[in-house]
C-alpha cells in the first residue's frame, strides 16, 4: 500500500469530515489521530477513513454487553428489564422504576442524564440539574444524529 504523506492525511480527512491530528503513521494500517466535526478526537487507521468508517463517538454504534445495562441501572436506582440486549445505545429498551413502571429509553439517553432516573421520578419536586424531560432532547439529540 501507498505510503501517504503528510497532506494526503489531510486530503484524506478532509474527504470524510475530520481534520487530521497525526502523527503521520507508518502506513495507511497503522493508527492514527483524527477530529470530527463535531470536534471528538479518535484514533483511526487512515484505510478505515478511507472507506467511509464515522467517527465512532458520533456513530455510537459500539455494542454494550448485558452487564453495561445492569450497571448503567444500578447508578440510576433502577432496573434494566430489557431482556435481549439492543443493537446498539440508541435503540430504546425497558428500565424498571422502584415503584414498578416501566420507561423505555436508550441506554446512550440514561447514560448522559445528569440526575439519577429513580430520583427524576420519585422525587420530582426535588432541585433539579437539568430539567424533568431532558431524556427528551437527548433522545431528539439522538435522532438528529442519525441522519449523519
Ligand atoms: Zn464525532
Amino acid at each position: 500500500m501507498k505510503k501517504f504523506d503528510e497532506e494526503e492525511y489531510r486530503d484524506l480527512g478532509r474527504r470524510y469530515g475530520f481534520e487530521f491530528i497525526g502523527p503521520v503513521p507508518e502506513s495507511m494500517l497503522d493508527r492514527t489521530r483524527w477530529r470530527c466535526a463535531r470536534g471528538h478526537y479518535f484514533e483511526m487507521r487512515g484505510a478505515n477513513v478511507s472507506i467511509g468508517r464515522g467517527c465512532p463517538v458520533c456513530s455510537h454504534r459500539w455494542r454494550r454487553r448485558n452487564a453495561d445495562y445492569h450497571t448503567l441501572a444500578k447508578k440510576h436506582g433502577v432496573e434494566w428489564a430489557g431482556g435481549t440486549t439492543p443493537k446498539n445505545t440508541r435503540e430504546a429498551t425497558a428500565w424498571k422504576l422502584p415503584g414498578g413502571s416501566i420507561v423505555y429509553m436508550p441506554y446512550r439517553s440514561l447514560a448522559v442524564r445528569a440526575r439519577r432516573l429513580a430520583d427524576t421520578y420519585e422525587h420530582p419536586h426535588a432541585p433539579v440539574a437539568r430539567p424533568l424531560d431532558s431524556h427528551l432532547d437527548d433522545v431528539e439529540e439522538a435522532l438528529v444524529d442519525l441522519s449523519l
